[in-house]
């Protein structure tokens, strides 16, 4: 727990969220600023800066949050989904603390901008 990170504090319950879906180790939640019709972020409970960094210490916890990444598709009855992992400031990541973008419920482009 980072008492500074928003997601941690998100997971403490301290901050509000529109919860999908959890699990003993991952959270899912609509993004603030949907980008699509389905938005949701899914976090890990352990705070790490971003997905390699999760992968290398805990790679379960990110077969786990995967794992919920499939159920909010099945929750929203997404066909198809992307999964975005943004790392680092140039590729705009503005929140630290590991998640993945779920985006569906219209067409994608590609390649993404
Ligand atoms: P990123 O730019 O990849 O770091 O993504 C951070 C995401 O967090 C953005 O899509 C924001 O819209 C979203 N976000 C920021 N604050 C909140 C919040 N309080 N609840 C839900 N989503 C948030
Ligand atoms: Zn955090």
């Amino acid at each position: 727990m980072s008492t500074d990170c928003l997601f941690c504090r998100i997971i403490a319950g301290e901050i509000p969220a529109d919860v999908v879906a959890e699990t003993e180790h991952s959270l899912a939640f609509r993004d603030i600023s949907p980008q699509a019709p389905t938005h949701v972020l899914v976090i890990p409970r352990r705070h790490e800066p971003n997905a390699a960094a999760l992968a290398a210490v805990a790679p379960e916890e990110m077969a786990d949050a995967w794992a919920l990444v499939a159920r909010v598709a099945e929750i929203d009855g997404l066909e198809g989904y992307r999964t975005v992992a943004n790392t680092g400031a140039a590729a705009q990541q503005t929140v630290f603390h590991m998640h993945l973008h779920v985006i569906g419920g219209r067409e994608l482009t590609w390649p993404p901008g």
